[in-house]
């Protein structure tokens, strides 16, 4: 029998022993998506973390590919539901929809939080329709109820919210007692897309924001390490698509070549969708066509590559710049905002590499130091179900697409 000194050290060192016993998760996804950053972007700057990440798991070095228009919205979207533009109903960051008679605006807060907009049905209410917890620190369309249902936890989209300050809450997600903790996390991070717009893909700017962004990851995973979870936690580290030089001295002047006369324009660049003129169809269409640097997409284009067909949302006429090409009414036009022209953008065919997005995958679920070729973003939600042992919704992503990246 010990004495009570001796039964005190033992409990204590009992307690230790329990403090100190490492947490076993459940399942756990965190899904992290860098806005615009290019494929590339990773060979040409120092990302250390990125790099470490990917050699100890999975990367789509050529890239992951986006949906069609290569546009924020639509891809985020893609990626959560695993569905194409057309089906999950946000084709465009600016869309009309004529039975509900309205505009979706990305910086209209209502129509953000319309459930209306937003179909399918995203991964974090795939799990929580299942028992499981999520938590968005920001992701397109997680501030609306999808089918009725919202992440456990959720954000309101402000981007002045520092980046350090998600990677802590979503940390601080993880350290929540097993009922209340999430398995499926989202977080995002802004600073490649700005980069990209406002000074180009090969400016000191960009590369400043790439490496920032790699440090953001590097603060999340030092606070894996500091837990000793980084065996059980699955990182996915994706971008929404990749960025491309533009300049207002390669610009396409619609309406000096065509008179759109009623025609509605729905969105004008890179990506003309365009509502014609009653009667007036095929005499745009033609005279559109004509025009360099400009493609009007055809049937089998819009239907068996992009996928684009289908949806109330899409007018008629679908156009596309040449990457680096941008699309606007007139020079007149273009001659008063030239000052404000951008120096990068996104949107165009999701097959031009510039288009290729970010897609580098790690923890238990995958394999080491795997070099996967280009896919489609819609095949990580059946991805994440699979790993997070959900049974996904009917989508047009397969896990098959994918198979090959797991352990
Ligand atoms: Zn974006």
């Amino acid at each position: 029998m010990p004495d009570r000194a001796g039964r005190i050290a033992a409990l204590l060192l009992l307690l230790l022993a329990g403090g100190c016993q490492k947490r076993t998760l459940e399942p756990t996804v965190i899904l992290v998506s860098i806005d615009g950053f290019r494929a590339d972007y990773q060979d040409r700057f120092d990302t250390p973390t990125l790099d470490r990440l990917a050699a100890e798991g999975v990367r789509a070095s050529k890239g992951m590919l986006p949906v069609f228009p290569s546009k924020t919205f639509p891809n985020h979207y893609s990626i959560a539901t695993g569905l194409y533009p057309a089906h999950h109903g946000i084709v465009g960051n600016t869309m009309y929809d004529p039975g509900m008679d309205a505009w979706f605006r990305l910086s209209d807060r209502e129509a953000v939080e319309d459930t209306r907009w937003w179909l399918g049905e995203p991964i974090w209410v795939t799990a929580e329709k299942q028992g499981m917890t999520a938590g968005t620190f920001f992701w397109p369309g997680s501030e609306a109820p999808v089918q009725g249902v919202q992440a456990t936890y959720w954000k309101r989209f402000d981007d002045t919210v520092p980046a350090e300050s998600r990677v802590d809450s979503v940390l601080s997600w993880i350290d929540l007692p097993e009922a209340a903790r999430p398995q499926l996390i989202t977080v995002y991070f802004s600073d490649t897309d700005h980069g990209g717009h406002d000074h180009g893909t090969s400016s000191p700017e960009v590369r400043e924001a790439a490496e920032r962004a790699d440090g953001y990851l590097a603060r999340l995973v030092a606070g894996l390490e500091q837990r000793d979870l980084m065996d059980q936690v699955n990182l996915i580290v994706v971008s929404d698509h990749g960025m491309v030089d533009v300049s207002p001295d390669r610009v396409i002047f619609v309406e000096e070549a065509v008179d759109l006369g009623e025609s509605q324009v729905v969105e004008w660049s890179p990506v003309l969708l365009l509502e014609p003129e009653a009667g007036r169809s095929e005499e745009i269409v033609a005279a559109l066509d004509a025009m360099p640097h400009l493609t009007v997409y055809d049937a089998v284009t819009l239907d068996s590559v992009f996928h684009f067909t289908g949806s109330p949302r899409i007018p008629s006429i679908v156009a596309g710049a040449d990457a680096g090409w941008s699309i606007t009414s007139t020079r007149e036009y273009l001659e008063a905002r030239r000052a404000r022209f951008p120096a990068g953008m996104h949107g165009y065919d999701p097959r031009d590499p510039s288009m290729a997005a970010l897609f580098i995958a790690r923890g238990p679920a995958f394999r080491t130091g795997y070099e996967v070729a280009p896919f489609e973003n819609v095949n990580v939600y059946p991805l994440i179900a699979h790993i997070l042992d959900l049974t996904p919704a009917p989508v047009d992503g397969t896990l098959d697409a994918v198979q090959d990246i797991l352990r």
